[in-house]
């Protein structure tokens, strides 16, 4: 019995000892593991995600929603040669962004979670220190427009973002290019209040941004008026190399559609858009995110797909492709609302607003200043004179209070 023990004794210590050691290496190794994080720069915080001012749906209409049915028919193609010289760049600025997501920015971007409105204690050096150069604002129109609203968008809010807004129109008009100054941008995209055409016109609106290099996308349409110093404070409390999507939806749910890109669209997806009538805003960061769905052409065909309009085709992009959530602001208006409603002392803390429709040519903000409703029927230049009380063509009532 005695030899049949010890080789089993030996056997068990042998046994003990290993495992002793394992646990120990076990140990270690999770030291080191735990180790490792803290021993980093601490840059993770910087990817919290950034303040959300206003996470409220919006008020329904169901209007709209009659609007956003699934109709049919085919996009137009763009060049492909340059659209594979241009896919190029996207992705050689992606690659860039994603390798040197840089300490610079990481930096900026943990000063603009402390800064942006409520300033901070990381000083001007750290904030994301936006200016309207930084925004490209893009105003969708068609010809039969080009005296009646753009008119009235290039006296008021575009003369003081000249250099950033582009008008996306569906024909040539050298006079309106002359008159104004403006950066007007033919698409050559049909001149039909189509599914086809309206995404024709965000599709070249895309591209031109990514061109532009500016830090954000806004799109607005010919009847908003762009408060530019709300939306001036309101995305610099955001960082565009984040994802962000901001706007207001006009429905109280999600939309839902077949799903046509990912799979064989006998699934549905449900997601948000934020309405084109009341204008949005994307980030730069999440911008280029979209490119294979967006860039080139590739907005055509992706809206064609899931067979719906051009705002809720981005909506679809950033939520159900990305999934990256639209964050709800009140601070957009369309004539969808009832924009009488408005409160006139926020009117102008507001970042959007329009008029009329077919609905209700009465549906205006409440705002009293130097033009009555005959002569100012849509409030824009009342509001542009409460803004801007120096503009040559304004009331000079304001005036006598400076001296
Ligand atoms: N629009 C267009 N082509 C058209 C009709 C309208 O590009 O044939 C543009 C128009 O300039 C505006 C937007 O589409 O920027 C929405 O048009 P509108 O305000 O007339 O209609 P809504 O959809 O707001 O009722
Ligand atoms: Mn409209």
């Amino acid at each position: 019995m005695k030899p049949l023990h010890q080789p089993v004794r030996m056997h068990i210590a042998s046994v003990g000892v290993s495992k002793f050691c394992f646990l120990l290496s076990l140990a270690f190794c999770g030291l080191l593991l735990l180790l490792i994080p803290a021993l980093q720069p601490s840059a993770r915080q910087a990817d919290l995600p950034q303040p959300r001012p206003q996470v409220r749906p919006a008020q329904l209409s169901s209007l709209h929603h009659a609007r956003y049915q699934a109709g049919s028919g085919y996009g137009r193609e763009r060049d492909s040669d340059t659209k594979l010289k241009k896919e190029e760049n996207i992705e050689t600025e992606i690659t860039r962004r994603e390798k040197h997501g840089s300490k610079r920015e990481t930096d900026s971007r943990a000063g603009a979670l402390t800064g942006g409105k409520n300033g901070g204690l990381s000083g001007p050096k750290t904030r994301d220190l936006l200016e309207l150069k930084d925004i490209f604002i893009a105003v969708k129109t068609t010809k039969k427009y080009h005296k009646s609203r753009v008119g009235l968008l290039t006296q008021t809010w575009v003369s003081k973002a000249q250099e950033q807004t582009f008008i996306f129109t569906d024909g040539e008009d050298k006079e309106l290019q002359k008159r104004t100054g403006a950066n007007i941008i033919n698409t050559n995209c049909s001149a039909a209040h189509t599914r086809q055409a309206l995404c024709c016109k965000m599709s070249v609106e895309y591209d031109k941004f990514i061109e532009s290099q500016k830090k954000w996308f806004c799109h607005v349409d010919d009847d908003n008026y762009v408060i530019l110093p709300s939306l001036l404070q309101l995305l610099s409390s955001y960082h565009h190399s984040q994802d962000v999507y901001l706007g207001r939806p006009s429905l109280d749910h999600p939309i839902e559609a077949a799903e046509r890109v990912k799979s064989d669209g006998s699934v549905s997806v449900k997601f948000w858009f934020a309405t084109g009538g009341a204008g949005f805003c994307i980030s730069r960061g999440l911008a280029l995110k979209m490119s294979p769905w967006a860039s080139l052409g590739n907005f055509i065909s992706t809206a064609e797909k899931i067979r719906l309009p051009d705002d809720c085709t981005i909506g679809y992009i950033i939520e159900a492709l990305l999934e990256v959530t639209l964050t709800h602001t009140h601070l957009f208006h369309s004539h969808l609302e009832n924009l009488q409603k408005l409160p006139s002392d926020t009117v102008l803390d507001q970042v959007t607003l329009s008029y009329g429709g077919f609905e209700n040519r009465r549906n205006v903000v409440s705002i009293v200043g130097g033009f009555s409703l005959v002569e100012d029927p849509t409030r824009f230049k009342t509001v542009h004179c409460l803004l801007y009380a120096d503009t040559d063509w304004c009331p000079k009532i304001k005036a006598r209070h400076k001296h």
